[in-house]
């Protein structure tokens, strides 16, 4: 039986500016059940105050302090390999959540690492060709992928995520990613020392059946689809098993009682 739940937020909770239905009656509950529980997000499209914000203003009772986002992961990295700067190819508000390192200004010629997030409609080539020449050196600085999502489900439909766009620089280049959001193992394991929990302790619940599903089941931990956000169901027909597939997190509770 798991003792701890790793939760993707966004397809999961909600969906473009709407909470999906009984999301927030989920979130409730595991506060009440005192379940140790965190939300993983590979979400670099807005800091993790902004986030909190704005799923408070959607009514889910989801504390800034319960999410883990791949920002928090690569600044602990950063000062781990002992790198005091870097060039951020994140949104603005995203910058918040880098505050301990020193930002790259955008005529830098050299930097200490590239983080690649998800700039969303700020990519051009322009931007694009800046990261690929920070990289293209004879000593070439660590680039770092928040996350390797392909795409994500917007209000208006589908859209490239972060994935796409550190392929591209990595076949420019020929320097291979460090990814410190999902999909990799490194998110996971920063996720299991915060909850607290084993991995065969715990289950991750998410819309992504590579990023969420596939990713924890390779980290040791139970991948739950959900049938919500990005899910499509040609997800089922990979070589990806998730050990339970949910209608939405909605039949969470029901499942974890044991009587899906
Ligand atoms: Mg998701």
């Amino acid at each position: 039986m798991p003792k701890a739940v790793l939760f993707d937020l966004d397809g999961v909770f909600y969906q473009g500016e709407t909470p999906v239905p009984g999301a927030a009656e989920v979130a409730a509950w595991c506060r009440q059940e005192r379940i140790p529980h965190l939300y993983l997000t590979n979400t670099t499209s807005r800091s993790r105050a902004d986030l909190a914000a704005r799923l408070a203003a959607m009514g889910l009772p989801i504390e800034e302090a319960r999410i883990l986002t791949p920002a928090m992961v690569a600044v602990r990295w950063l000062q781990e390999q002992g790198i005091h700067d870097a060039a951020l190819f994140v949104p603005r508000s995203t910058r918040d959540d880098f505050r301990e390192i020193s930002i790259a200004s955008d005529d830098a010629e050299s930097t200490g690492a590239v983080l690649v997030g998800d700039l969303g409609r700020e990519w051009d080539f322009s931007t694009l060709n800046r990261a690929f020449r920070l990289l293209l050196t004879a000593d070439p600085p660590p680039l770092i992928a928040l996350g390797m999502t392909r795409y994500w489900h917007a209000a208006d439909g589908l859209r490239l995520d972060v994935g796409p766009f550190v392929v591209a620089l990595e076949y420019a280049t020929d320097v291979r990613a460090t990814i410190l959001g999902k999909p990799a193992a490194p998110f996971f394991h920063a996720a299991l020392q915060l909850a607290g929990s084993a991995p065969g302790e715990t289950v991750m619940v998410g819309d992504d059946i590579r990023g969420d599903v596939e990713g924890a089941q390779k980290a040791g931990i139970q991948g739950i689809l959900v049938r919500t956000g990005k899910f499509r169901p040609g997800d089922l027909q990979l070589d990806i098993r998730p050990d339970a597939v949910l209608g939405s997190v909605a039949e969470f509770p029901a499942w974890w009682a044991g009587s899906p």
